[in-house]
């Protein structure tokens, strides 16, 4: 096999997934919702089925869906993205990253990436052929150290890798950090490639703020989001990139030979959700800030350190209050004895140790799986 592989394990979020199933656990490992979807996005779904948006959409997405992304950034973020230009839509934002990492790294490019980190970043930037550079952030609010950043970029840089909020710690990045991060980009001539995935998903009045919308920015940054997580709806893989002309021109050529295009008649449905009211996104953030107090306090309460998330639904936790050392033993005995699943901390860092003592738990799920969850997890005391 090629030595592009040997760089990287398979999914270990994923393979939790499959324990859980094996032993009849509460899945809180994988993030996705198990409440149901929107009502008029399945009802939107069913129609564009009947009414045959069953071919090919356009490869780089239905003029449709496209029109919907630039008039929400325009209402949300004050954004002028034209859909003809700057809209690339995708197999998910995973299909994004890999297709934008594809189209913009050479052989002895470097990427920065904060760690912990979402799993799939080094994989993507490996298959690249580009390396890796870790940058830590630091509990108990996950920010960074602002030296440790500057050092971290050099004439190598091509680009830094952005998730806010951010999985697996719930940090929200600051204007003032995007700032920082914003300058070194420019003074390196970097591009921000962003997963902004849970950018509706905010508690205690954080604000999310695309780093595109900062002076200087966007001719350097591709934003990436998708349908799966404000509208539940993990399974359409339905996500989309903002990027300046040239560089959308490569990324839709690879998004063509990768996958030719994303699902037609889930591309029609998703241009419906684009046009729901700020209401529903108010709606959206109160059941997620219901859901992380169930689970945040019961956690702590049952002895575990835990890291309060700013947004996103996850929560990093140290678990070494109930004796165990290692985290993959940790989560096998959460799976196993007491039947609910969790990610070993480890699979969010490149150096594994920095992860040994955490597990993620998601909290995505209805207050009754939640409760159940916290019920069989007071059996570890
Ligand atoms: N982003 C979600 C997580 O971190 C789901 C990832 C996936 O399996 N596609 O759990």
């Amino acid at each position: 096999t090629a030595d592009r592989v040997t760089h990287f394990t398979e999914s270990v979020i994923r393979e939790m997934t499959r324990w859980a199933h094996q032993f009849g656990a509460i899945n809180l490992a994988q993030g996705f919702p198990d409440f149901p979807a929107p009502e008029a996005l399945k009802e939107a779904a069913a129609r564009a089925i009947r009414e045959d948006h069953n071919q090919y959409a356009i490869t780089w997405g239905s003029p449709r869906l496209r029109a919907a992304i630039a008039e929400k950034y325009r209402r949300f973020y004050g954004m002028e993205v034209d859909p003809e230009r700057h809209i690339t839509v995708c197999c998910g934002a995973t299909e994004c990253m890999i297709a934008t990492l594809l189209a913009l790294l050479n052989p002895g490019d470097e990427v920065i990436i904060f760690e912990p980190f979402y799993e799939n970043y080094g994989p993507d930037t490996w298959i690249s052929g580009a390396k890796p550079v870790y940058v830590p952030l630091h509990p108990p609010d996950w920010t960074f150290d602002p030296d440790a950043l500057r050092r971290a970029f050099s004439p190598r840089t091509r680009a830094i890798i952005l998730n806010t909020p951010h999985n697996p710690t719930g940090h929200v990045f600051s204007e003032e950090e995007l700032r920082f991060i914003a300058e070194l980009c420019q003074r390196y001539d970097a591009y921000a490639i962003t997963d902004e995935i849970y950018e509706h998903i905010l508690y205690d009045g954080h604000r999310h703020i695309p780093i595109a919308t900062l002076p200087g920015m966007w001719e350097r940054t591709v934003t990436i989001s998708g349908m799966s997580k404000s509208y539940a709806v993990t399974g359409w893989r339905i996500g989309w990139c903002i990027a300046p002309e040239d560089l959308t021109g490569a990324i839709r050529k690879v998004h063509d030979f990768l996958t030719v295009g994303a699902p037609a008649p889930l591309q029609e449905a998703s241009a419906v959700a684009l046009q729901f009211p700020p209401a529903y996104y108010e709606a959206l953030r109160a059941d997620y800030d219901r859901r992380r107090r169930l689970l945040v306090d019961a956690l702590e309460e049952l002895g575990f350190e835990v890291w309060r998330p700013q947004g996103a639904y996850y929560v990093m936790t140290d678990f070494r209050a109930f004796g165990f050392e290692d985290d993959t033993a940790f989560a096998m005995h959460l799976v196993r004895e007491i039947g609910v699943a969790v990610v070993p901390g480890s699979s969010f860092y490149a150096h594994p140790e920095r992860g040994r003592s955490q597990v993620r738990f998601a909290f995505c799920k209805r207050e009754e799986t939640l409760r159940e969850a916290v019920a069989r997890l007071s059996r570890l005391r």
